[in-house]
């Protein structure tokens, strides 16, 4: 039979135990690859040449074969040798989860060092596998880790599948790169459905049958005849492309590495070069007698490099294994249109992408929850994109890696590989000094908030006029986000433009029209994802990516504002009470004053960095208006303020320019614009005596507080109000439908009541981890999470709570309770000592907590336990409406969740998630919540004093 001297059986190799085919397939790998670090330098010969300087110019420098991806030489920006020398000590790679030599090799090359151990505070994390959610959390903003959380959901075959299917739904015409795929065992009736329509139309298809979260040709086999595949779980079904395109008479898929550096917004880069790699035994179309010639079917080279006939690639390009520029040189040889190949190719990475990103993005934002989008990234990936062309040029996708090999088995390897991590390091514009700016930053954060909340508790009762006051507050706030964010966008795109080497950004993409039609498939995408819920994120999507306003509008409507501010000072007359800066506390230094050095210096001259309070926003922003008005090139005001009403344009300034906003005219005279300074400047009120002192005030306090003393004032404040937020968490109950609040305490204390324990135990596990699907589940932490919010709000006196210390450690929290399928919240009902009040011990959170580098104090403990019996009184309540619906026993319970989630609808519209806060003596003192509430409250009197 032909072939089969040369092949290895299918069939043989999936009989095989999955260990066996391991080790046979990856042992010579592995044994060249994975070296010890401890014997990393002494192995190092072993690697293929490391090119020199001079080597990695020439490799930069090579004309390149695609037309559209060829990109002007890129030289990699020369590092002074003093500046090299500094760098390598400042910023560290933590390698230690990776077993490729080649990253480390590269990390040295573009100056940073390798850390000592497992470091978690490196900069740069390098892992092979994929890392925990945890861990995303605990990043510090200027860290970054080579995965993103949420890419699973198209690196596993069924999840692409699943997610793709979607999207055809909406977009039939442009979703059709993916060959049609059918999940086991769900989708058996449809697979032999279309078998048998097949049939009938008297076509034979191939199908192609593999594990679903397989790799490396492990489990995969083919048949002719669909009636013969098994329905086994955890496999897909794919119709087999039979007529592909051929090298050499040999079938061939293409490995693409593509580079993600952010999912909010979306980024992503296609790499100039990779692999082809061919099978090893000519390919004929598949029949009986050949569908188990896996040298045949397959590409894979962990499949191929077994077969005697596998050619190494000598540099001449004609081994087993060759590079895309060569296919592209093939390509443009036999007269085939090269750059039309690489956009569609492009185009439908662009697509998968889309369609992983809310699934990225919700991931990443459930790790970061308050990190403002505009923010660098703590995540990239490095995905492979295996990629197969049929005879008629059209590229389809089999699937995507989001662990490559770095495998450097052949100097072919080395040289696409070494320059595709160079490339991706560069591209990550990791600073030395993002470490010592994350920290001026934080701490410039507390005391912004600090101050805020002795703002509000000054002002007291609010007037109409503080209303308004403080909603103009809080639209400025919200265009200095968007402004900074546009900057943002213009220097990081600046910054790509100079340092993407061999790679070529595909989104954004440069061309409108496209860009626009992606931006569609965006929203349609998140509107799946969504469905129905969201609906701030879905705005959010829509300003993100189809944002028409460019920095100027941005201005011009902060200068708006502005101008309302100033009219309703005119309104209300100098004694208006409304628009008086409150004044700066005597025991307390204003947070701009005691602006971090470091800050002060990048003013101007940095501008991707993100500015840490609005006053330095506010200067930032002073030094480009400056530069604009003396440069000319200020764009004329597009409205004139009502106060300015009675004077032309040019007179609204005393100095110079059109009547653009007074805060330019004070640019220029070089102080503050003291409408974008946060207190302190007096934004419109209180007159130029009231400001001057105020500054002076300001200056004086400055001096004589040191920074260590006002640390430990912000320390002490936040201990109060975390103090105060536990008191009122335990106070807080759940409101829920048709129940008083006595009446919800004695139905949880019946349902948790140790005798009843035994009987409700599997019903609740069965009800929360069986009957309620995620979504719902996810409303239930909701109800809680919105009312925790509110408390937060209340006692912090912030709008701004998701940015609190408490919020995040919160967050953290709720994310961990939904962990593996709700498992999370489950762990919290099965306490060790059989006390279902007592404090939960070894639960999931509390133990991820204490391991955790992040130290959180007694006191916030409390609060995340009170939030955890909280959300667990609230699982109760909706499982013991679900209970009584079902034996019809409530007069009033609604129908029950599991069959009709209208109570999880209702409480997320504020029916169950009302606040009800009693004073203790209105309670049933013998009831489990305030058991509880007590023993906590215990235990801060403890900590407290
Ligand atoms: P694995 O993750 O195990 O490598 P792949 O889905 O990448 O699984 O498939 C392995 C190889 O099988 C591919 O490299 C390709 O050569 C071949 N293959 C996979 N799917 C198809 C298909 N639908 N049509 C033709 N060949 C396929």
């Amino acid at each position: 039979m032909p072939g089969l001297r040369n092949s290895m059986s299918l069939s043989s190799l999936s009989s095989m135990d999955r260990p066996d085919m391991a080790r046979m397939f990856d042992l010579s790998l592995a044994s060249l690859t994975h070296i010890p670090p401890s014997r990393r330098s002494s192995t190092a010969s072993l690697q293929p040449q490391r090119p020199g300087p001079e080597d990695g110019r020439r490799m930069r420098g090579v004309e390149l074969s695609n037309d559209e991806l060829a990109r002007p030489d890129v030289k990699p920006p020369v590092i002074n040798s003093k500046k090299k020398k500094r760098r390598k000590h400042n910023i560290t790679a933590n390698l230690s989860g990776t077993r490729y030599d080649i990253v480390r090799q590269m990390v040295e090359k573009v100056g940073f060092s390798v850390a000592k151990d497992d470091d978690p505070l490196s900069y740069l994390i390098w892992s092979d596998c994929f890392v925990s959610t945890d861990r995303v959390s605990e990043l510090k903003p200027f860290q970054r880790l080579n995965h993103f959380p949420g890419m699973g959901e198209i690196s596993r075959k069924d999840c692409l599948a699943r997610n793709m299917g979607k999207m055809q739904k909406s977009f039939p015409e442009e979703y059709n790169f993916i060959p049609r795929t059918w999940i086991l065992p769900a989708d058996y009736g449809l697979l032999q459905n279309h078998a048998k329509d097949m049939r009938a139309k008297k076509k034979t298809k191939t199908f192609i049958v593999k594990p679903a979260n397989g790799a490396q040709g492990h489990g995969i086999s083919l048949f002719r005849n669909a009636e013969k595949i098994p329905p086994s779980e955890h496999f897909i079904v794919q119709e087999y492309i039979d007529k592909p395109l051929l090298l050499d008479g040999y079938k061939f898929d293409l490995r693409v590495y593509v580079l993600i550096t952010s999912c909010d917004p979306l980024r992503i880069f296609l790499f100039n070069d990779g692999l082809v790699r061919l099978a090893t035994e000519k390919y004929l179309p598949p029949q009986e007698s050949n569908v188990n010639h896996l040298f045949m079917h397959l590409t894979n080279y962990s499949v191929n490099k077994h077969n005697e006939f596998y050619k190494r690639n000598t540099g001449n390009d004609t081994g087993s294994k060759r590079s895309i520029r060569y296919f592209n040189e093939y390509l443009r040889n036999s007269d085939i249109d090269v750059a039309l190949l690489w956009r569609n190719i492009a185009d439908m990475i662009t697509k998968t992408l889309i369609v992983a990103e809310p699934h990225v993005l919700h991931a990443y934002r459930m790790c970061r929850p308050g990190v403002p989008s505009y923010s660098d990234s703590v995540c990239f990936e490095v995905l492979g994109f295996d990629v197969m062309i049929d005879r008629k040029l059209r590229p389809w996708l089999i699937e995507i890696n989001r662990s490559p090999s770095f495998g450097t088995d052949e100097k072919l390897d080395f040289d696409i590989k070494s320059a595709l991590i160079e490339d991706t390091f560069r591209l990550l514009n990791v600073k030395a000094s993002d470490k010592r700016r994350n920290i001026a930053a934080q701490k410039a954060e507390a005391q912004k908030r600090l101050l805020r909340t002795h703002k509000k508790v000054e002002q007291g009762e609010q007037t109409e006029m503080d209303k308004k006051r403080q909603s103009l507050e809080k639209r400025k706030d919200e265009l200095r986000d968007l402004l900074t964010k546009i900057r943002k966008a213009s220097s990081g795109e600046d910054f790509e433009n100079r340092n993407c080497g061999r790679f070529r950004r595909i989104f954004p993409c440069d061309d409108r029209a496209r860009h626009a039609k992606y931006c569609t498939m965006l929203a349609s995408s998140f509107s799946l994802f969504l469905s129905g819920r969201g609906a701030t994120m879905k705005k959010e999507i829509e300003v993100n990516y189809n944002n028409k306003l460019r920095e100027d509008d941005v201005l011009d409507m902060l200068a708006e504002c502005e101008a309302e501010e100033k009219d309703g000072k005119m309104f209300i007359g100098p004694q208006g009470r409304g628009m008086r800066e409150p004044r700066p506390l005597q025991s307390m230094p204003e947070s701009i004053a005691n602006f971090p050095e470091e800050d002060e210096e990048d003013e101007g001259s940095d501008e991707d960095t993100p500015p840490t309070t609005p006053a330095l926003n506010g200067r930032v922003r002073s030094a480009r208006l400056a530069t604009r008005l003396n440069s000319g090139t200020q764009r004329p005001p597009s409205y004139r303020s009502a106060s300015d009403t009675s004077r032309p344009p040019s007179e609204a300034t005393t100095l110079r320019g059109p009547a653009r906003p007074q805060s330019q005219v004070s640019l220029v005279n070089g102080t503050r614009p003291r409408s974008l300074s946060r207190g302190g400047g007096g934004a419109g009120g209180g007159g130029a005596g009231t400001n001057t002192s105020n500054n002076r005030n300001v200056s004086q306090i400055r001096s004589s507080v040191d920074d260590s003393f006002l640390s430990s004032l912000v320390k002490e404040r936040e201990e109060e109000l975390t103090k105060k937020t536990l008191t009122s968490l335990n106070e807080m109950r759940i409101k829920f439908p048709g129940k008083t609040d006595s009446e919800a305490e004695l139905l949880l204390d019946k349902v948790q009541m140790n005798e009843n324990w035994k009987f409700h135990k599997p019903r609740i596990a069965s009800y929360w981890l069986v009957k309620l699907d995620s979504i719902k589940r996810r409303k239930v932490v909701d109800i809680v999470r919105s009312n925790v919010k509110a408390v937060l709000q209340r006692i912090w006196h912030s709008s701004d709570v998701d940015n609190l210390r408490l919020c995040r450690i919160f967050s953290r929290v709720f994310n961990r309770l939904l962990w593996s399928h709700g498992q999370g919240l489950w762990n919290c009902f099965s306490p060790a000592t059989g006390k279902l009040y007592a404090k939960p011990r070894g639960n999931s959170w509390e133990t991820i907590f204490s391991r955790s580098t992040e130290l959180v104090s007694e006191m916030e403990m409390n609060c995340c336990r009170r939030i955890v019996q909280l959300c667990r009184d609230c699982l109760l309540i909706v499982y013991q409406f679900a209970t009584e619906a079902k034996s019809g026993s409530a007069p009033h319970a609604p129908p029950a969740p599991g069959e009709d989630n209208s109570l999880v609808l209702q409480a997320q519209n504020g029916y169950l998630g009302g606040r009800d806060v009693k004073g203790p003596n209105q309670w049933n003192p013998h009831t489990f919540s305030q058991r509880y509430s007590k023993l906590y409250s215990g235990r801060v009197t403890e900590t407290g004093s």
